[in-house]
């Protein structure tokens, strides 16, 4: 899997030069975007339940900063690093750019296993995190949100050191230092199932562009973690038929069908889909080759290389996942006929969402579900036709579309305001 042939931060560098040299970008503007602002990287001191300590290596990326804020989430996960981070943080700011919020680009994370840790620990290292970012951080400068193994439990923990931390004058605009909080603590309405949900209402531009019914397809889900849960749910309520999942224990496949419901609460409770419905338990490879119409990568990047593409038996890959095709995986993918709603369109609902948590904290009006949902589909909707109209013109596949519409949105900004000095 992955990485063989590069890493996530020179596949993602290698798309945006190929669309900069395609749409000729100002190299002013190509020398700015080709690296990150900041790249901020904490080492910081968390007392273990033994009483020993231990360090954690922390990093905070600021990609960019010309059309608002940095933005993006924070990962927890032993693998996270230096290059994953930059990656990550580049593809938040060409994501808001694509999609037209008034937000830069950002992402971080912390280098550990938090399965290892008691919930006493996590907090701490949590809050120690934040501590130690200072003022890197802020409600109008910088606003970390979920991604893998951080959720609104976490961003609640961040938000509270924040409010701790701040004075008097701030305390109630710091309430917006974080996106993804719960929704009795200042968040939002529809925030935790927005990427899943903004996945599948691509899906369904899919389908309404393709003439097809989403009803009675069947698709499979790579991570059942919240991007891939949420998207399932929707998937489901659209009455299509989920047959196999994929996640860090292995696949289960099920052609009669996997109740969605029943699964989520399976997997809340165990932390895995192993075990589940007493299904059998089957190598990784199983999943790649499994054959239904949509699958929907929700878990890690670099998951579908070469060697998976090779084998893959389906007529969409939706990503909800962050970088999840590699540029060779995708090479054969397109051979094959395969489409790809590539991941800075298909996950943007997550920073929408986090947008529209981030106005209601700052005007202090909060709104119901359905404004939020009906906000967010016009929002995906519109984007996805826009992105569709650049490939039917200039002949170009969905991801250089997004990266297109994309920078030269930056592009024009820059040009207007100059760089300075
Ligand atoms: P999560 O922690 O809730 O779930 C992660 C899932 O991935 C789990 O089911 C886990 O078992 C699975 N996984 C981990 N390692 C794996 C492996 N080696 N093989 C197969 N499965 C593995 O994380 P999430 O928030 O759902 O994020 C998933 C992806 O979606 C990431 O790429 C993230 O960057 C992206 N994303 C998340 C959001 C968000 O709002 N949370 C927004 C946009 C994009």
């Amino acid at each position: 899997m992955g990485m063989e042939n590069g890493s996530l931060f020179e596949f993602v560098s290698k798309k945006f030069n190929d669309v900069a040299d395609e749409i000729k970008l100002d190299d002013s503007v190509r020398t700015i975007l080709s690296q990150p602002k900041n790249e901020i990287i904490v080492n910081f001191p968390v007392k273990m339940d033994d009483g020993s300590y231990r360090m954690f290596k922390g990093y905070r990326i600021q990609h960019n900063n010309v059309l608002g804020p940095y933005k993006g989430g924070l990962r927890f996960h032993p693998c996270v690093n230096l290059d994953e981070v930059k990656a990550l943080a580049m593809l938040m700011t060409i994501k808001c750019a694509l999609v037209d919020l008034p937000l830069g680009g950002g992402k971080g994370g912390i280098k550990f296993d938090p399965a290892e840790l008691s919930r006493e620990e996590l907090e701490r290292v949590t809050r120690r995190f934040v501590a130690a970012l200072g003022t890197n951080i802020s409600p109008v400068h910088d606003i970390p949100a979920p991604d893998v193994n951080t959720g609104a439990d976490i961003m609640v923990w961040m938000m509270d050191t924040y409010m701790n931390l701040a004075g008097p004058n701030e305390k109630h605009l710091a309430r917006g230092i974080v996106t993804g909080k719960p929704v009795d603590c200042g968040g939002t309405e529809g925030r935790e199932q927005a990427t899943g949900r903004g996945v599948v209402m691509c899906i369904e531009e899919w389908a309404r562009n393709k003439g097809v019914s989403i009803e009675g397809m069947t698709y499979s889900i790579q991570g059942f973690g919240n991007v891939g849960s949420w998207a399932a749910d929707a998937m489901s309520r659209l009455g299509a038929r989920l047959t196999a999942v994929n996640d860090h224990t292995g696949t289960i496949v099920c052609e009669a069908g996997i109740d969605v419901a029943e699964l989520k609460e399976y997997v809340a409770q165990h932390g895995s889909v192993a075990g589940y419905g007493e299904l059998e338990i089957l190598p990784r490879h199983d999943f790649f080759t499994h054959s239904c119409d949509i699958m929907i990568p929700a878990a890690l990047e670099n998951q579908i290389d070469s060697a998976e593409a090779q084998v893959m038996k389906v007529k969409l890959v939706a990503e909800g996942a962050n970088g999840p095709t590699t540029p060779d995986g995708e090479k054969i993918l397109v051979k094959n006929g395969v489409e790809i709603i590539p991941d800075v369109l298909a996950n943007a609902g997550g920073v929408t969402v986090s947008y529209y948590e981030w106005v209601q904290n700052r005007t202090r009006d909060y709104w119901l579900e359905e404004e939020v949902n009906s906000k967010l589909r016009r929002k995906l909707s519109k984007a996805y036709q826009e992105v569709l109209d650049i490939c039917n013109e200039q002949q170009v596949d969905m991801r250089s579309a997004c990266y297109i519409k994309a920078l030269k949105h930056l592009a024009n900004v820059y040009a207007k305001r100059g760089i300075f000095p």
